[in-house]
């Protein structure tokens, strides 16, 4: 079968930098030309932001593919790099979080704070037993106390799993047996969509009735008070984080670590099947997360205010909450909330409270806040924005209009970033004062950084043509494995592509004619319709196009005559649901879908649906819509928002 995607919209909108924003930017074009002449010696130069306590003198050690080591014999604590360094250099009174409540109560950290409180949590680890390569789970809402849980067992060299929040006890079971975790690191419940979601319970139901299962790990569970929920107590084994903390010394000298010493291990979001556990090392990892937070959103860390809304439970979260910004001494805000607590204007109110200039989230809160609609945003002052970014999953021309105009003020320049857990950080995006964006394409491989698209033999497709997405070279944050499963990393990532050695993402792209890329979703999902490969992101991006939708998901369902046809699974605005009967709508967006991309895209089934099915980071789980529309039983939903939604969309399909 060939991997050629069928290619069927057309975006002509191009937006230069304005020449202000271009003339103070911090990634210039110049980096491209170093990155192309010396791709190593490019990397050692970002390295070489951070400080090493034994400075490295290999880069990249490539001798054993896919098994990579960069910086090898280099030594660095990763938290000193984040903390300790600032406040040696006079920064330590920079505010490093500004952290709102979603009820409301606000607390602002200095580095020198942050500092204090790692280095006592530190000692307490060390006083626990915990030591260099232990595992950590970290089940926390978002509170400063939880980015500091991460730097305090990175501090000692240890390996945290953070699991998000809204997991179920079950899910962080597995996570923790997986790992082999010493030490659990909580909160007694956080605040989520107005009320206090226990976490401490869900805990505790993790690691009781064992049964015939794992052995358990966990010898201690520190437990933050935070939502003041009643809980139960194991006096062995729980300490509060209030009587342990303050009481342990504030002297802590970070000890060196090897660059590849393990940093963290993390699941993929599972969209395409049960989630991978992705291990990330030290050295490379902080050096690509920093060096891509400051070129990617131009972070000047003495003036700007910076607000990824990603959860720590996701990979956003630990490259673009704690460990680049800190790395570059950023001042951020850190929200727990959901963005519609206690109003759906919450985001906005927060950026204009804080002045926030950099604001970087994902196309589902994007197209949430357009189905709110813009006369919510435009109740807030939000001119302090001065760039805009997206990740998680393509963004629609449509809504990547919508936040320039409505949100950047069609000043903001807007970078759509292309990663994943597994890449650790940034690898496609627009550098925001040097390249001409287009909306709906992440477009160039960062500097060091070497992309391309392939076909099924991993022949380059040249330009104008769609095929699959691969990494060509190392780069400094790649995954290092797959915990506990050296074989399903090989498997997964380097199998397809063994003979020329290239990491394959699993997600389908296009070249256009100036070489930009286009991702086209998952090479799962590609449908093939009589012959012709289409893609899931053209189609949705066409029905959300449309005036009546609010969100659309597409997917191929078996069919005896073309093979494959198209389905799709639609949420119209409430004002059209109101004022149209359902069978016209989906007869229009059928009718719509053929005008603007030709009659072999046209859906053989619109359904009108409520929800759609999503991870708890907002990616849309096709595979699931996939089960449904060809009457399977539906796949693994445990990283589901709402593992409801699927019965109801199930029974309105009946
Ligand atoms: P799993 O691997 O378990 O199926 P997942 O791939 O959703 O889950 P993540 O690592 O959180 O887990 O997501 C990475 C994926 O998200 C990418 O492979 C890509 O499909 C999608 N993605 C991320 N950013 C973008 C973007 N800017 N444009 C298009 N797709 C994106
Ligand atoms: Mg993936």
């Amino acid at each position: 079968m060939s991997s050629q995607i069928d290619h069927l919209l057309t975006e002509t909108r191009r937006f230069a930098p304005s020449p202000e924003f271009a003339a103070s930017a911090v990634g210039t074009a110049e980096l491209y030309e170093r990155a192309a002449a010396d791709r190593e010696g490019f990397w050692a130069d970002q390295a070489r932001e951070l400080h090493w306590h034994k400075p490295f003198s290999q880069v990249l050690d490539w001798s054993n593919p896919p098994f990579a080591e960069w910086f090898a014999d280099g030594e660095l604590n990763v938290a000193y790099n984040c903390l300790d360094r600032h406040v040696e250099a006079g920064l330590g009174d920079r505010v490093a979080l500004l952290w709102e409540g979603e009820p409301g109560d606000d607390r602002a950290v200095t580095y020198g704070e942050l500092t204090d409180e790692v280095k006592r949590l530190a000692n307490v680890l060390t006083e626990l037993g915990i030591e260099q390569g232990d595992r950590v789970a970290i089940y926390m809402p978002m509170i400063p106390e939880a980015v500091a849980a991460m730097l305090a067992v990175a501090r000692v060299g240890a390996v945290h799993s953070v699991v998000f929040g809204g997991f179920s006890a079950d899910s962080l079971r597995t996570r923790i047996d997986d790992a082999g975790a010493k030490l659990v690191i909580t909160a007694d419940g956080g605040y989520r969509k107005g009320k206090v979601s226990p976490l401490k319970p869900a805990v505790d139901q993790a690691l009781a009735d064992r049964g015939a299962g794992p052995q358990l790990t966990v010898e201690h569970v520190i437990v933050v008070r935070r939502g003041g929920n009643d809980i139960e107590w194991n006096d062995e084994r729980d300490l509060w984080w209030h009587d342990v903390v303050p009481a342990a010394s504030p002297d802590h000298e970070a000890q060196a670590f090897p660059a590849e010493n393990p940093l963290f291990i993390l699941y993929t979001s599972g969209t395409t099947g049960k989630p991978k556990g992705i291990l990330h090392t030290s050295g490379g990892y902080l050096t690509q997360a920093a060096f891509t937070n400051r070129v990617v959103h131009d972070l000047h860390a003495e003036t700007d205010v910076y607000w990824c809304t990603a959860d720590i439970g996701w990979v956003t979260g630990h490259s673009y909450v704690t460990y680049g910004p800190l790395a570059n001494g950023a001042t951020q805000v850190l929200y727990e909330g959901t963005p519609d607590t206690p109003h759906s204007g919450r985001s906005w109110e927060i950026i204009q409270k804080y002045g926030v200039t950099i604001y970087y989230t994902a196309p589902t809160a994007i197209r949430s806040f357009m189905k709110v609609g813009r006369q919510v945003p435009a109740q807030y002052d939000l001119s302090s924005i001065r760039l805009l970014g997206s990740v998680g999953e393509p963004i629609n021309p449509e809504a990547w209009m919508w936040y320039r105009k409505v949100i950047g003020g069609k000043k903001a320049p807007i970078v759509d970033t292309w990663w994943q857990t597994e890449t650790g950080a940034i690898m496609i995006s627009a550098l925001p004062g040097v390249t001409e964006t287009k909306p709906g394409s992440a477009q160039v491989a960062l500097p060091g950084i070497s992309i391309d698209v392939v076909d099924e033999e991993g022949n380059r497709v040249g330009e104008g043509n769609g095929g699959l997405l691969v990494i060509t070279e190392p780069w400094p944050s790649m995954l290092r494995g797959i915990w506990g499963d050296p074989d399903r990393f090989v498997e997964t990532y380097w199998e397809k592509f063994q003979k020329q050695g290239y990491y394959f993402a699993g997600d389908g792209a296009r070249l256009d004619d100036d070489g930009d890329i286009w991702l086209m979703g998952r090479v799962d999902d590609v449908m093939n319709v009589s012959g012709h490969r289409l893609s899931t992101t053209e189609i949705e991006s066409a029905l959300v196009a449309h005036e009546s939708t609010a969100e659309a998901a597409v997917v191929g369902a078996s069919d005896e005559t073309t093979g494959q046809a198209v389905v799709a699974f639609v949420i119209i605005k409430q004002s059209y649901l109101d004022a149209h009967s359902p069978d016209g709508l989906a007869t229009s967006l059928r009718q719509w879908v053929g005008e603007q991309i030709g009659p072999i895209a046209r859906p053989r089934d619109v359904y009108i649906v409520g929800e759609l099915p999503k991870t708890r980071s907002g990616k849309i789980m096709r595979r699931l819509l996939r089960d449904v529309a060809e009457g399977r039983e539906v796949g693994d939903t445990t990283t589901l928002a709402d593992t409801a939604v699927m019965s109801v969309i199930s029974a309105q399909l009946k």
